[in-house]
């Protein structure tokens, strides 16, 4: 593990080409973006489409577009997270060597059922937790079902908890956090239908990209403590973190994806000029209210 806290500092913008660009993904794009850029660094894109089923081909285009719009000029090819499981399975092999995985088989159907019969399911930061059914089965049970049945694998994360020691890792407004992965409960490292989940592609890909910084919105500050986590199983190095504000509506709702009426595409289309919103967002605190929904 290596802290990089010296060197030139490299951000990036890591966007689901699910759909299109909103002013909330264009203010993230930016601070990461700003924050290269002010130290002479490098701004990295790479597109996080690990969800075969969600993505579309049109997506990609319109995100570099949108970038390129609002002058977000990125360093060297984009990053494609669909060409890169081989070294997902790579990473998971070396967890699944340390026996910190086991494969799951419930449906979320079950799940909710069995949280649901529950009299007192713990809760984490994205609901309650994996009750972790399929840890208690057999090894014979295991294998046999490994076989046959559809098949996740999910991180033990008592047993990784307790072969590291403490951890931290720093973000730029709350400084020195101790990493609490174990609220999370037993994540997903390799989905039924991709061998990684979210939490391994991105640690895998901010090292192979060598992030220092990762810039991204608030609502992702919880992961982090998981992120930190895979990162000290890996011996990958820390980046620093910077958790940033999430931009709302007026009604201080934060955008969706299927919030098209305040898309990029949409402004642009609207004849709303890209230096006016890069300087409502430059502005402290940002400020979109003067970008209205498009009908
Ligand atoms: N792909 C994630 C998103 O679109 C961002 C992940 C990250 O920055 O770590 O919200």
């Amino acid at each position: 593990m290596t802290d990089k806290s010296t060197g030139p500092v490299i951000t990036r913008f890591a966007p689901s080409p699910t759909g299109l660009l909103h002013l909330g993904h264009g203010y993230s794009a930016l601070r990461a973006h700003d924050l290269a850029c002010a130290t002479g660094g490098r701004f990295l894109l790479r597109f996080e489409d690990i969800d075969t089923g969600r993505v579309r081909a049109e997506y990609y285009d319109a995100i570099e577009t949108d970038l390129r719009w609002l002058g977000l000029d990125w360093d060297g090819e984009p990053m494609r997270q669909s060409d890169r499981f081989d070294a997902y399975r790579d990473a998971f092999e070396r967890l699944k060597a340390q026996e910190l995985v086991y494969p799951c088989f419930c449906t979320r159907k079950e799940i909710a059922a069995e949280i649901a019969a529950s009299a007192s399911a713990p809760h984490g930061p994205d609901g309650p937790l994996y009750p972790r059914t399929c840890q208690a089965l057999s090894d014979a049970e295991r294998e046999e079902r490994l076989v046959s049945e559809p098949h996740a694998w999910r991180i033990d994360m008592a047993k990784a908890v307790s072969t590291v020691g403490e951890l931290h890792w720093r973000d730029a407004d709350e400084g020195d956090i101790v990493a609490t992965p174990e609220v999370h409960g037993d994540v997903v490292l390799a989905r039924k239908d991709v061998p990684t989940s979210y939490h391994l592609a991105v640690v895998v890909d901010d090292a192979e990209q060598g992030v220092t910084d990762v810039v991204r919105g608030m609502d992702l500050f919880a992961a982090t403590h998981v992120h930190r986590l895979l990162q000290q199983l890996l011996d990958l190095p820390v980046p620093h973190y910077h958790h940033h504000r999430l931009i709302t509506d007026g009604a201080g709702k934060r955008l969706a994806k299927r919030d098209n009426a305040r898309s990029l595409a949409a402004m642009r289309d609207a004849g709303v000029s890209a230096a006016a919103i890069c300087a409502a967002f430059r502005s402290d605190p940002p400020d979109i209210s003067e970008f209205e929904p498009i009908d």
